[in-house]
């Protein structure tokens, strides 16, 4: 029997890449529900390829076009409630979250409510709830699979080994397009500048992120929530080919590491059908020509959204979820060019400043502060 499978985040770069896996394997995958934010034509273009059962969309005003688009017998929802219905009413095994942003948040935690394995790319989402999500997790018996490379790639490599045995776990990151640049020119880079990512093609909000670092900052406090892995044991290591996608270093001095060439569709179809491997469309690693693998430390200086990071991860409660959705509001003032790119980092430290601290949230609690730093950083004085 093919798993049946619901994609949140269907027209964005992680849903296509993972529509594209799935026509790859299609006896061991069949789709069977699609959801998206606003896309409604390429929603409806991919429900008709893939005849599935239902179809969600965030955008309420656009349900009629939807409706119209969608092959008849769909069942169509929308609005953001109508994303956890989907999720709780589709006859599926799995769920890939693939929203970007906290906006993801509910329908994944609708699907492991209901006892769904998740493949878990929208890192935001356990940014902001970790600390309810994976208990939930493990209440309901669900296995919630990275999607994200380095997690991905850490999972793989704890495989070898005992997690009591665990010294540390590197978390790797190319860098972004400012690896080099000195902190002045960092701060007045350009959308177009920081949209140029050396390595991957992903989607914009987490392309901004990788620029600032502050993605390697949400990965910090993923692989804790993930892993359940002591922060001072989770380290950042700049690795500009980005072929090593993170590794784990074992107590009797050992590293294990899980390496291939940056394309999402690998660690996407191993969440789908771990823990089988079967062939995938990543083109594999060649090691004819002479190459060559480069490790460096991170700067904090240049980058400080990683000092936040590391900060949010150690203070715990509250702060994963004012880093995040502070940082979501900065970067779309900065994509629509209200702040310049330094102005990114320092509006998020602002609200992680200025946030009311709860040390052991409830998920009402971590919506509000969601709530209240989007504002916070939305409505900060205009520079
Ligand atoms: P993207 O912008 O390309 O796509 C986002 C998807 O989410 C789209 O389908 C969009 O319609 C949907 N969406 C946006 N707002 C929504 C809302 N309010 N409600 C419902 N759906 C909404 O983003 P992406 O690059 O595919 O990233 C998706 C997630 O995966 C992010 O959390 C990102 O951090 C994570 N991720 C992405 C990559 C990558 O290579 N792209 C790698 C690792 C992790
Ligand atoms: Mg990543």
């Amino acid at each position: 029997m093919p798993k049946r499978v619901i994609i949140l985040g269907s027209t964005g770069s992680i849903g296509r890449s993972a529509l594209e896996v799935a026509a790859a394997i299609s006896d061991e995958v069949r789709v069977v529900g699609l959801a998206a934010g606003r896309a409604w034509r390429k929603l409806a273009e991919q429900a008709t390829r893939w005849r599935v059962e239902a179809v969600a969309l965030a955008d309420d005003a656009c349900g009629g076009q939807l409706r119209r688009a969608c092959p008849p017998g769909t069942r169509v929802f929308t609005g953001a409630e109508g994303l956890v219905e989907l999720v709780k009413t589709c006859e599926a095994d799995f769920v890939l979250a693939a929203i970007v942003g906290a906006a993801g948040l509910p329908a994944t935690l609708a699907a492991v409510e209901r006892g769904l394995d998740v493949g878990l790319a929208n890192k935001e989402s356990l940014v902001v709830a970790g600390s309810i999500l994976m208990p939930l997790a493990q209440q309901r018996g669900v296995s919630v699979l990275p999607v994200d490379s380095e997690h991905s790639a850490i999972f793989q490599a704890l495989q070898g080994g005992r997690r009591e045995d665990v010294r540390c776990i590197y978390l790797t990151a190319s860098g972004g397009p400012f690896r080099t640049w000195p902190r002045k020119r960092i701060e007045q880079a350009t959308v177009e500048e920081a949209l140029r990512h050396p390595t991957w093609s992903m989607g914009p909000k987490i392309t901004i992120d990788s620029a600032t670092m502050m993605n390697k900052a949400l990965e910090v406090i993923e692989a804790r929530h993930l892993f359940g892995v002591d922060i001072d044991r989770i380290k950042v290591l700049i690795h500009p080919e980005s072929i090593v996608h993170s590794m784990v270093e074992f107590c009797d001095g050992s590293t294990i590491a899980q390496l291939g060439t940056p394309d999402m569709r690998t660690p996407i179809q191993y969440a789908l059908t771990y823990p089988r491997r079967l062939p995938g469309l990543a083109q594999p690693l060649s090691w004819d020509s002479r190459c060559s693998l480069n490790f460096e430390p991170p700067d904090f200086e240049r980058f400080p959204a990683l000092r936040l990071g590391y900060e949010a991860a150690r203070r715990g409660g509250t702060c994963g979820a004012v880093l995040s959705a502070a940082n979501e509001a900065a970067v779309a003032r900065f994509r629509a060019g209200e702040i310049p790119f330094g102005r990114v980092v320092e509006l998020v430290e602002q609200a992680l400043n200025r946030h009311q601290y709860i040390a052991r949230p409830t998920l009402q609690e971590l919506l509000a502060a969601d709530a209240w730093a989007r504002q916070e950083a939305g409505e900060c004085i205009r520079v």
